[in-house]
């Protein structure tokens, strides 16, 4: 795993969550958008090397809305940057982690992902991403 490339924060409302996610980090957020793929709207900031996403859903089936229901707003995954998101999903299959997903999906950010079950890796949810060089 190369570095933490963002930290996923689910927020109910994201107009609210970028008041305050902007006065505390000192500086907007670079980029919104759209995830159809996870029925969400998100929104980030950098902050050096890394970057923090927040997510927010309207959809009450999104896995956002089902997570607020459950534990409330707050920190939802740990994304790592992979150089070969398939070779580190066979490295980590065959050391026993389990995934949500084997098959990568489009992310936002142009970005494949995939995550890990936190049942496997000690309740923390966890993304690998990598980024995309050509146009899907
Ligand atoms: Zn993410």
């Amino acid at each position: 795993l190369i570095r933490i490339e963002h930290i996923g924060i689910a927020v109910s409302d994201l107009d609210k969550a970028n008041k305050l996610f902007e006065a505390l980090m000192g500086s907007g957020h670079y980029k919104v958008e759209r995830v159809e793929s996870e029925k969400v709207n998100t929104s980030f900031y950098r902050v050096g090397e890394s970057k923090i996403e927040l997510l927010a859903s309207e959809n009450p089936d999104s896995a956002i809305s089902k997570f607020i229901g459950k534990r409330g707003e707050g920190m939802h995954h740990i994304a790592f940057e992979v150089g070969n998101i398939r070779k580190e999903i066979i490295r980590l299959q065959q050391a026993g982690f389990e995934f949500i997903n084997v098959e990568p999906k489009k992310g936002a950010d142009n970005k494949i992902i995939v995550f890990l079950h936190p049942r496997s890796t000690g309740g923390v949810l966890v993304e690998l991403t990598q980024e995309v060089t050509e146009e899907p």
